[in-house]
C-alpha cells in the first residue's frame, strides 16, 4: 500500500519556486489524501504566482503518478491572499457607471467545454435552500426530457452530490483526463469522488478555481446536451469567477419563500446580470408544506410571493417544489425523487421546471 511517506519522498524531488528547496521541505504540501490508488494534495503558493507555477504543479502530479500502484493524481494550487494587497479589480465590479457592461464582465470569453452543447448554473443566495437537491432532480428531469446530461458539483467546500446520487465510485483516469462517474444515467463529477468527505481540506482563493477548472475542463464529459453546474452557495468572488470562466447558457436561481422576500435571491440575480449571464428563472423550493400522512397543503410561508417577486424583478418564474418528506428522504438516501418515483407528483413538478428551463434556453439564441 502506498503511504504518505512514499508520496512525500517523491514530492521532495520537485524543486520549489525560484529553484530553491523542494516542495516538502518548503512546507508547501497540504491536504495530502491517499484513497486506494488515488492521491490528492494541494500545493501552497503565493497568490500572485499561481499561474506561473502551473508547470511545478504538473511536475508534482507526474512524480507521484510514477509510484507503482497509483492510478490517479490530482494536485491543485492554493494561494493565500496577502492581507495588505488590494483586491483584484474585476472589470464588471468597477463602478464605471456610464459604461455599458460587456458580456462576461469585459473579460475575454473563455472557450466552451469540449463536447458540451450548453452549461447552466444552479445558484442560490445562501446555503441550505435545497440548491443541490434541486440540481440533482433538475438534471434527472432534463434527462427524462430526452437530453444527455452531466452534473458538476462545484460546491467543493461541501460536496454532497455523491451522497445524493448514492455513488461512491471514483472517476477513471485515462491519459491525465478523467472520466465522469455515471450515476443514475447522469455524467457526474464531484470533489467528493476524489477526497474523503472527512478529509480536512482548506480551500483558498485561487486554489478553488484551479480545482474547478480541472473538474470542468480535464474531464471527458461529452457528448452532452446540458451540463448542470451545482454552484457553491452564495454570491462571492468564487462564484463570480466561475461564471466568467465558461460560457454559460444561463443560470437558475433556487430560493425559499423566506429568502426571496429577503435580499439573498436578488444578490444571485445581480451577480449574473453583472456578467451578462441570462437568468433562466427562479425556482421556489420548500414552497409549501405537503403533509405526508394526510396530503394537506399548508402555506406556512405564505404563497405566491416568489412568483410576484420574479415578475417584479423581470425574470421568469420556473415553478415551485413543496417541502415534502419524500424529497428529503430520497435526496439524503441517494435515490433522488425524479429517478426513484418517476411517475409521482414531485417528478412531475421537476419535469415541468426542466421544460421551462429548456424553453428559456431556446429563447436565448445568443448563448444557448
Ligand atoms: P443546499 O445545496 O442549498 O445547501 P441541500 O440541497 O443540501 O441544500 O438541502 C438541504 C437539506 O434540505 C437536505 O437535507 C435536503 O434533503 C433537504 N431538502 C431540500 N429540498 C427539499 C424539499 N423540497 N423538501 C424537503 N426537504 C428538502
Amino acid at each position: 500500500m502506498v503511504t504518505e511517506a512514499d508520496v512525500k519522498a517523491k514530492l521532495a524531488l520537485v524543486t520549489g519556486p525560484d529553484r530553491q528547496g523542494d516542495l516538502v521541505s518548503l512546507g508547501m504540501i497540504e491536504g495530502l489524501s491517499i484513497r486506494g490508488d488515488r492521491v490528492t494534495f494541494v500545493i501552497r503558493v503565493p497568490a500572485a504566482r499561481a499561474r506561473e507555477l502551473e508547470p511545478m504543479r504538473q511536475a508534482a502530479e507526474q512524480v507521484v503518478a510514477e509510484i507503482p500502484g497509483i492510478a490517479g493524481v490530482t494536485a491543485v494550487l492554493t494561494a493565500e491572499r496577502d492581507p495588505n494587497a488590494k483586491p483584484p479589480e474585476i472589470p464588471s465590479l468597477k463602478p464605471a457607471a456610464a459604461k455599458k457592461p460587456t458580456p462576461h464582465g469585459g473579460l475575454k470569453p473563455k472557450a466552451p467545454i469540449a463536447d458540451v452543447a450548453a452549461v447552466i448554473a444552479v445558484a442560490s443566495g445562501k446555503g441550505g435552500v435545497g440548491k443541490s437537491t434541486t440540481s440533482v432532480n433538475l438534471a434527472l428531469a432534463l434527462k427524462a426530457e430526452g437530453k444527455r446530461v452531466g452534473l458538476l458539483d462545484a460546491d467543493i467546500y461541501g460536496p454532497s452530490l455523491p451522497r445524493m446520487l448514492g455513488s461512491t465510485l471514483r472517476p477513471e483516469q485515462v491519459d491525465k483526463r478523467m472520466k465522469p462517474v455515471e450515476a443514475q444515467g447522469l455524467q457526474v463529477m464531484s470533489m467528493g469522488f476524489l477526497v474523503d468527505e472527512a478529509a480536512p481540506m482548506v480551500w483558498r482563493g485561487p486554489m478553488v478555481m484551479s480545482a474547478l477548472t480541472q473538474m470542468m475542463r480535464e474531464v471527458d464529459w461529452g457528448p452532452l446536451d446540458v451540463l448542470v453546474v451545482d454552484m457553491p452557495p452564495g454570491t462571492g468572488d468564487a462564484q463570480l469567477t466561475l461564471c466568467q470562466s465558461v460560457p454559460l447558457a444561463g443560470a437558475v436561481i433556487v430560493s425559499t419563500p423566506q429568502d426571496i422576500a429577503l435580499i439573498d435571491a436578488r444578490k444571485g440575480l445581480n451577480m449574473f446580470r453583472k456578467v451578462e449571464v441570462p437568468v433562466l428563472g427562479i425556482i421556489e423550493n420548500m414552497s409549501y408544506f405537503l403533509c405526508p400522512s394526510c396530503g394537506d397543503r399548508s402555506d406556512i410561508f405564505g404563497h405566491g410571493g416568489a412568483r410576484e417577486e420574479a415578475a417584479k424583478l423581470g425574470v421568469p418564474f420556473l415553478g415551485e417544489i413543496p417541502l415534502h418528506m419524500e424529497i428529503r428522504r430520497n435526496s439524503d438516501a441517494g435515490t433522488p425523487v425524479v429517478a426513484s418515483e418517476p411517475d409521482g407528483p414531485h417528478a412531475g413538478a421537476y419535469r415541468a421546471i426542466a421544460r421551462g428551463v429548456l424553453a428559456q434556453m431556446a429563447a436565448e439564441p445568443a448563448t444557448a
